[in-house]
């Protein structure tokens, strides 16, 4: 039952886009100041250690994943622009520093995952990388173009110096490995990411998945955009096979990320934390969260 319950969140998980989306648009806005949702998905999060040398430094709704290695620190995500103070107090409590930030990653270039990067860059004076689309979004600043939520989303800031990554790049930090994946569809630019943390000798593969759910601006129909459909399969396919003993989220609640952490926390047996099927299962509900969206659009 707990298995069925997890991923029916994801449903529920889409409605603040959905709000934000139609709110926007119906009010003509699209500054950071119209987030009906943002203190809500700001409320502070006591930093901890996920597994091994990853750890979650983000706000309670959207994930900022520090992971140490022994040439520095690698930032995954920076959620807001009113994110970044948050961040770095949650960086320094559990014992590092930003200055010690070497890259800054991200899954993609919303306003609630990279809004606060600009300003992470200039007080770690970290490099950023991204795929080459979602370079372009960050290099000039905004939400870019081919992005289904386009004409309804706050803009992010322009970050200055970003460097392009290839699909299936692996960047390396002294003794870390961390493997870009293309995972289009929410944005064409979309990436996941994946690496391995270890316990004493005990080594399990994390990936941090992007948003897969297809919200749009209102009129869009993902129908007209066969790229776009062929980029979530890729996504979904990818998803499914990955090697996967730990799911992240850019948004804690698509993977039911609280419950599992509360139930791990717990000494729930088997571990819900640690689980090889998760991945799958979020690109089952992935895909049919797509397929009715396809249905709603024909009418079918
Ligand atoms: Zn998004």
């Amino acid at each position: 039952m707990a298995r069925i319950k997890i991923f029916r969140i994801l449903a529920v998980c889409q409605i603040p886009f959905l709000l934000l989306s139609s709110d926007l648009i119906a009010r003509g806005q699209t500054t950071a100041s119209s987030c009906t949702h943002c203190s809500e998905w700001n409320v502070p999060q006591a930093p901890f250690r996920i597994y091994g040398n990853t750890y979650y430094v983000g706000s309670h709704g959207l994930s900022s994943i520090l992971i140490s290695s022994d040439s520095g620190l690698v930032l995954i995500d920076g959620a807001l622009p009113e994110s970044v103070s948050q961040i770095v107090a949650n960086i320094r409590t559990l014992g590092f520093r930003i200055e010690d930030v070497k890259l800054i990653l991200n899954s993609h270039v919303h306003f609630d995952h990279a809004g606060g990067i600009a300003e992470l860059q200039r007080l770690s004076g970290a490099r950023v990388l991204a795929s080459k689309w979602s370079a372009a979004v960050m290099s000039r600043g905004g939400v870019g173009p081919g992005d289904p939520q386009l004409g309804a989303l706050p803009a992010v800031a322009r970050i200055t110096h970003v460097s392009r990554l290839p699909d299936g790049e692996t960047l390396h930090l002294g003794s870390l490995a961390l493997t870009a994946h293309s995972t289009p569809g929410h944005t064409p630019g979309g990436t996941s990411w994946t690496w391995q943390s270890c316990e004493s000798n005990r080594c399990l593969n994390m990936v941090y998945a992007d948003s897969l759910s297809p919200v749009s601006a209102e009129g869009f129909k993902f129908t007209k955009y066969p790229s776009t459909l062929a980029g979530f399969e890729k996504s979904f396919e990818f998803l499914s096979t990955v090697p996967c003993a730990i799911l992240l989220t850019p948004h804690p609640d698509a993977s039911a990320f609280w419950q599992r952490v509360d139930e791990h926390n717990q000494g729930a047996v088997p571990d819900p934390l640690i689980d090889a099927s998760q991945c799958r299962r979020l690109a089952d509900q992935s895909r049919e969260d797509l397929r009715e969206r396809l249905a709603a659009e024909t009418g079918k």
